[in-house]
C-alpha cells in the first residue's frame, strides 16, 4: 500500500544550441533524477516515470560520477543501479499517454533538470497540460536545477518565448509571457554564474540564454543564492524550486514534506520506531527579528547522515549578527534559518551507508564539527572543510542546534568523552575551537617561545580560551590580557593570564607603559584578538612588536583603518584565522578528555534564547552561554 503516486518527468534532449550553430553534449543529471525519486519511493510513494516521446531520459555524462554524491562511491553506485534496474525508471510513459490515463491519481510532480529540459520540456504543450493540472489543483510541483524551466511550457505560446528568447529579443520574450501562470511566484533556478562555469568547462560554448534571465523576462521571482553551487531551495505556494545539482537532498526532503501535507500521510518514519515526529527549533523567519521558537517537524536524514538529538548548543556572537544581517553582503541566507551552531548531542539514527568503521552507535555522545565541505575541492583534500568555497554551516541554513534534532554528515561528527558535560562540550565547537586554531597559526609562525610577550584581546567566549591555549601552546611566553570589563579580566587571570590590563579610557601609551612595567617590554611578540572590533584593532597594532605576528578570529568590527609604514618596516604578519577544520575539533576534544580546558558556562533555556540574544548584543555575557534541552 503506498502512500500516492509521484510523476517524475525526464527529458529526451541529448543535445542543446550553443551559440555559433553549434550543439553541445546534455541530458539529464544522475544525482538530480534519482535522489529526489528514491527519497519519495522510500517516504511510501509510487514513482511514475515520463518523458515526451516515451524513452528513457539520457544521463549526461557530465553528472555520471560520484562527485556529485560527495564522493560516496557506494551511494553514486547505488544511484546508478537505481537508474539502471529499478522498475520505476523502466517503466516509461509518454506525456500523452500521462494525460489520457487521468493527472489526478498523482499526488505531485517532480521534473530534474541538467540542461535537457531547457531544450524539449519547456516548449512542449503537453508539459504544460500537465503543469497546468497541478498548479490548478496546487498539488506539490517540484522542479531542480535546469528544471524549473519546464514551468514555461504553461504559456500558450512557450516556443514564440523560447525563439525570443534566442534571438535575444526580450521584450518580444517579455509579449508572449503576458498572463503566465507563475508571474510573481518565487522560484530558483541554475544561475548565470553557475552557468558560466559549465560553458566555460564542459561545453566551451555559451548558451543563447540564461535561465535567470528567461525566468525573469517570464515574470517569475527568482531568487539565487550569492554563493555558487551552495544548495538554495525556494517554496512559494504548490512550487518547490532547487537552484543546482546540490540542491538533490534538500529538495527531496522538501517535496516529500510537501507531498505528505497534501496527502494527509504524516510521515512517521523520519525517527524509525519513535513516535515523535514534531520538535522545537528556533528559526528565523526574517533578517532583523527575533527568531520564532516553533514546533517544526523533525528532519529527515540522508544515507550518509546521522541524527543527532541535540543536548546542548552554546549562542555565539555570529548568532546575532545572523539575525542582524551582518553576512548578508557576504551570503544572504535564505529564511527560514534554525540557529545554533555549536552543537552537541546524542546520536539518535545512524543513516543507512554510514560506514561501521566510522564506529558510531546510537546513545554516542558527540560534537558536530561545523565547516560541512564539498569534499572535492583542494582545501578539503588538505582537511580545511571550513574554507571549502561550497561550504555549509549548520545554524547558517535549514538545520541548526537550536532544535531538538539535527541532521550531520557521519564524516562532520566527533565522538566525546561520555564523562564531559554537555554544556561544556558545546562550545568547544566554537568559542574554545576558535582561538585554538588561531593560537596554533601563531606557534607554527614561530611567534610564541621563551622571552616572548603574547597578547588575547578581548575576554569574551572566545578570549577566556585564548588565555589558556597561550599557555599550553605559548611554550613559556608571558601571556597579557586586555579587556575593558572587570569580571571578564577576572576570569582571565583565573585562567592563567601572567598579567590582565583594563584598558578603558586609556590612551595606547599609557597601556603600552602599563604592559612595560608588567613585562618589562612595551610591545606585543605576538596577539590573538577575539573582539575584531577597529579601535580594539588599532590598539592592537599599535603594541605589535618588530617581527610580531597578528591572528584575527573576532569578527566584531568589519573595517580596520591602521597605518602601512610600520606594518612594512617592522616586518609584521597578520593572519586570518576562520573556525577550525576537524582535526582542531579533534585535537581540543582530546585537551577536554584530559581536563586541561575550564570554562565559564551560563546555562539557559530554549525558551530564553531571545533574551539571551539581547543580552549577547550589548556584551551582558561573561563566558559562554549555552542552551540546554
Ligand atoms: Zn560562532
Ligand atoms: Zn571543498
Amino acid at each position: 500500500m503506498t502512500k500516492g503516486k509521484v510523476l517524475v518527468i525526464g527529458s529526451n534532449a541529448t543535445q542543446i544550441e550553443v551559440q555559433g550553430g553549434g550543439w553541445g553534449a546534455t541530458g539529464q543529471y544522475l544525482n538530480e533524477t534519482v535522489v529526489p525519486a528514491m527519497a519519495v519511493i522510500e517516504a511510501g510513494y509510487a514513482v511514475v516515470l515520463a518523458t515526451p516521446n516515451g524513452t528513457k531520459p539520457h544521463i549526461d555524462e557530465a553528472s555520471d560520477s560520484a562527485q556529485h554524491f560527495e564522493d560516496d562511491e557506494a551511494a553514486y553506485a547505488r544511484a546508478k543501479a537505481f537508474f539502471a534496474h529499478d522498475p520505476a525508471m523502466n517503466q516509461v510513459r509518454t506525456l500523452r499517454a500521462v494525460i489520457e490515463e487521468g493527472l489526478d491519481k498523482y499526488a505531485g510532480v517532480f521534473v530534474p533538470g541538467g540542461q535537457a529540459p531547457v531544450v524539449d520540456l519547456m516548449q512542449d504543450p503537453d508539459m504544460g497540460a500537465i503543469l497546468r493540472h497541478f498548479h490548478e489543483r496546487a498539488k506539490p510541483t517540484a522542479l531542480l536545477c535546469h528544471g524549473p524551466m519546464a514551468v514555461v511550457s504553461t504559456m500558450p505560446h512557450a516556443r514564440e518565448f523560447r525563439s525570443a528568447l534566442i534571438a535575444g529579443d526580450v521584450a518580444t520574450a517579455k509579449n508572449w509571457a503576458e498572463g503566465w501562470h507563475y508571474a510573481g511566484y518565487k522560484m530558483t533556478v541554475f544561475s548565470n554564474t553557475e552557468e558560466k562555469v559549465v560553458e566555460d568547462q564542459i561545453l566551451h560554448a555559451k548558451l543563447y540564454f540564461n535561465m535567470v534571465d528567461a525566468l525573469q523576462a517570464a515574470g517569475g521571482e527568482v531568487i539565487t543564492t550569492t554563493v555558487d553551487f551552495e544548495p538554495n531551495v525556494i517554496v512559494d505556494r504548490e512550487l518547490i524550486t532547487g537552484q543546482n545539482p546540490r540542491s538533490d537532498h534538500p529538495i527531496a526532503a522538501k517535496f516529500v514534506a510537501a507531498l505528505d501535507r497534501a496527502t494527509g500521510a504524516a510521515s512517521s518514519r523520519a525517527i524509525g520506531r519513535d513516535k515523535e515526529t514534531q520538535m522545537k527549533a528556533a528559526r528565523m523567519h526574517e533578517y532583523g527579528k527575533p527568531p520564532v521558537l516553533e514546533e517544526v517537524p523533525v528532519p529527515d536524514i540522508q544515507p550518509d547522515e546521522i541524527l543527532v538529538n541535540v543536548k546542548a548548543c552554546g549562542m555565539c556572537r555570529s548568532d546575532v549578527q545572523l539575525v542582524d544581517g551582518y553576512f548578508r553582503k557576504y551570503a544572504d541566507i535564505p529564511t527560514p534559518i534554525t540557529l545554533g551552531h555549536e552543537i552537541t548531542g546524542i546520536v539518535h539514527k545512524i543513516g543507512g551507508v554510514v560506514p561501521k568503521v566510522a564506529g558510531f552507535q546510537e546513545g554516542d555522545h558527540v560534537v558536530v564539527a561545523p565547516g560541512w565541505g564539498d569534499g572535492v575541492c583542494r582545501h578539503c583534500l588538505v582537511g580545511n572543510t571550513h574554507i571549502c568555497p561550497n561550504v555549509r554551516w549548520p545554524g547558517f541554513g535549514p538545520v541548526g542546534g537550536f532544535a531538538e534534532f539535527i541532521p550531520v554528515p557521519a564524516r562532520y561528527l566527533v565522538k566525546a568523552n561520555r564523562r564531559l558535560k554537555f554544556e561544556e562540550l558545546a562550545p568547544l565547537t566554537d568559542a574554545g575551537m576558535t582561538p585554538f586554531r588561531g593560537m596554533k597559526k601563531l606557534r607554527d609562525a614561530g611567534a610564541l617561545g621563551p622571552g616572548r610577550v603574547i597578547g588575547v584581546l578581548g575576554i569574551g567566549g572566545l578570549g577566556g580560551y585564548a588565555v589558556q591555549y597561550a599557555q599550553l601552546l605559548g611554550g613559556g611566553a608571558k601571556v597579557v590580557a586586555f579587556a575593558r570589563n572587570p569580571d571578564k579580566l577576572a576570569i582571565a587571570k583565573n585562567y592563567g593570564a601572567d598579567h590582565i590590563i583594563n584598558i578603558k579610557d586609556k590612551s595606547s601609551n599609557d597601556i603600552a607603559k602599563e604592559l612595560s612595567n608588567a613585562t618589562g617590554q612595551a610591545d606585543l611578540d605576538a596577539i590573538i584578538d577575539c573582539a575584531g572590533a577597529e579601535q580594539m584593532m588599532q590598539l592592537g597594532f599599535s603594541l605589535l612588536a618588530i617581527s610580531g605576528h597578528y591572528v584575527d578570529v573576532g569578527l566584531v568590527g568589519d573595517r580596520v583603518d591602521i597605518p602601512l609604514f610600520p606594518r612594512v618596516s617592522r616586518e609584521q604578519t597578520f593572519h586570518g584565522s576562520y573556525w577550525g577544520n576537524n582535526t582542531d575539533l579533534t585535537e581540543v576534544m582530546a585537551l577536554a578528555a584530559k581536563d586541561k580546558i575550564r570554562h565559564t558556562i551560563k546555562l539557559f533555556k530554549f525558551d530564553e534564547i531571545n533574551e539571551n540574544i539581547d543580552l549577547l548584543r550589548t556584551g551582558d555575557i561573561v563566558g559562554r552561554a549555552v542552551m540546554k534541552w
